[in-house]
């Protein structure tokens, strides 16, 4: 069974928490949020540019946590979604905090959301919530993702489906509820998080390369459709990055990929993080459709 809640991660938040709760036996349905106030502290660099909220999913994970820092750095209201793991969420939202305080920005909100994105209706909830207490996302990262290794003839049906539905149904369901409030505002930015692996294949992650290639798909078929509205989609392709998920490597697999690196060193959810930036930014406002491989030279032709 699914369980979507928001989690509390501030006690400002808690009024609209109690709302986006009880949301979770019916339908959504919008509850009043808590405005945010705006104070002279709020000017500065903020300023310059139109609040945004980011909606990312996967915000309690590695490279997940280091997008939602790197999106509050500049200003960005962030919602952080996540499955179970609430005291991770809720260390993102305190980097947050931090960083955005560091960057001045005073006023800026960060909550967590729960739910299982292989779930329709949690997507959904994800989303109102989302909406609700901060405003319907500018920018969504589509960043939740599973790994069920195994070869083809040893893999699942069921494993199959489970890396499908977290990494690619759910990035499209996201996606089509956060393109039609963007297109009315002429204004988005869609990030996938796909893999090298979605470009090259890999032996015993037909789920996921699978996944991952799908994923770029839909950024390339999504950006067409939505361009001539100023909402672009571009994927991220990490290569290999230090995270939980590249933790369980073994040390000849790990000498065997660092070999094939042009950049001799392990990736961190930092450089995945500054291009996903990049690319929510006013600057790459011109750049849609695009795959951009941080991979430290894996992937170049
Ligand atoms: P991670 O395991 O640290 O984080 C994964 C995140 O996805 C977690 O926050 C988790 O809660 C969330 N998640 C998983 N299943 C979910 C579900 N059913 N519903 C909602 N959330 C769910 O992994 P990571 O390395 O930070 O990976 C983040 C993304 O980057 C993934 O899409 C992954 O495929 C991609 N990626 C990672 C690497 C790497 O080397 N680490 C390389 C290429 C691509």
């Amino acid at each position: 069974m699914s369980s979507t809640a928001v989690e509390p991660l501030t006690a400002a938040l808690a009024a609209a928490t109690a709302a986006a709760n009880a949301a979770k036996d019916s339908a959504p349905t919008p509850t009043a949020a808590p405005e945010a106030t705006p104070t002279a502290a709020d000017a500065a660099p903020s300023d310059a540019a139109p609040r945004r909220v980011a909606l990312v999913t996967g915000g309690s994970g590695g490279i997940g946590r280091a997008i939602c820092v790197a999106l509050a750095a500049q200003g960005c209201d962030v919602a952080i979604a996540y499955t179970r793991q609430s005291e991770k969420a809720a260390a993102t939202a305190a980097s947050c905090r931090t960083v955005a305080a560091a960057a001045g920005f005073y006023n800026t909100r960060f909550i967590g959301i729960s739910g299982d994105v292989a779930n329709r209706k949690d997507c959904e909830l994800i989303f109102a919530a989302t909406t609700e207490q901060l405003g319907a996302p500018d920018i969504l990262v589509n960043n939740a993702g599973i790994t069920r290794d195994n070869l083809v003839l040893r893999m699942s049906v069921e494993d199959f489906d489970a890396v499908l539905d977290v990494n690619l149904r759910a990035a499209f369901i996201l996606s089509r509820l956060a393109a039609r409030q963007m297109i009315r505002r002429r204004f988005g930015r869609i990030i996938n998080i796909a893999s090298v692996v979605g470009l090259t294949g890999n032996a015993g992650q037909a789920n996921y390369a699978a996944s991952k290639a799908g994923l770029i798909g839909l950024t390339r078929s999504l950006a067409r459709e939505l361009g001539s509205r100023q909402v672009t989609v571009n994927a991220v392709a990490p290569g290999f990055i230090q995270t939980r998920m590249t933790a369980e490597l073994d040390d000849k697999r790990h000498e065997e990929l660092l070999g094939s690196l042009s950049i001799k060193r392990v990736g961190h959810a930092e450089d995945v993080a500054a291009a996903v930036a990049f690319l929510a930014g006013a600057q790459a406002s011109y750049i849609t459709g695009q795959v951009l491989a941080v991979d430290g030279g894996m992937t170049m032709q």
